[in-house]
């Protein structure tokens, strides 16, 4: 299965928790493995705190501050930094199926990185039944 995702600016993070819960549920999966992987080079899926929305301005922060947009950078696209953002991030993630529910933390969420928006995403969803 494949989510599309319409990001709205050049660095953001997605809460995409409802919408996968949504996606397990209709799938009626009660114990397994749900996949996330992101099939994009300068997008990433990460799992972080979805009840405070100032962590993930702040995750954000830290990592712009951490890869500059302008530096010496050899890539003649010149999106590097969303490139080395991409990757500091990761591009796939796995959480357990418990009782048809995403077993996640009380604080956790599942987030899409865009880090070279806006622009239309895809991330990839597979639901692994026990
Ligand atoms: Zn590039």
């Amino acid at each position: 299965m494949q989510l599309t995702v319409k990001t709205h600016a050049q660095t953001e993070m997605i809460d995409l928790t409802a919408q996968i819960q949504k996606l397990l549920s209709e799938h009626g999966v009660q114990e397994g493995i749900c996949m996330l992987y992101v099939p994009h080079t300068t997008a990433a899926v990460t799992i972080n705190e979805s009840a405070d929305p100032s962590v993930r301005e702040d995750i954000l922060m830290v990592l712009n501050q951490m890869v500059p947009w302008k530096a010496a950078y050899r890539h003649a696209e010149g999106n590097s930094p969303a490139h080395v953002k991409a990757s500091l991030m990761g591009a796939s993630q796995l959480v357990r199926i418990e009782n048809g529910r995403l077993a996640l933390g009380t604080w956790q969420g599942i987030f899409f990185c865009e880090f070279d928006g806006p622009r239309t995403r895809k991330m990839d969803v597979a639901l692994i039944a026990k």
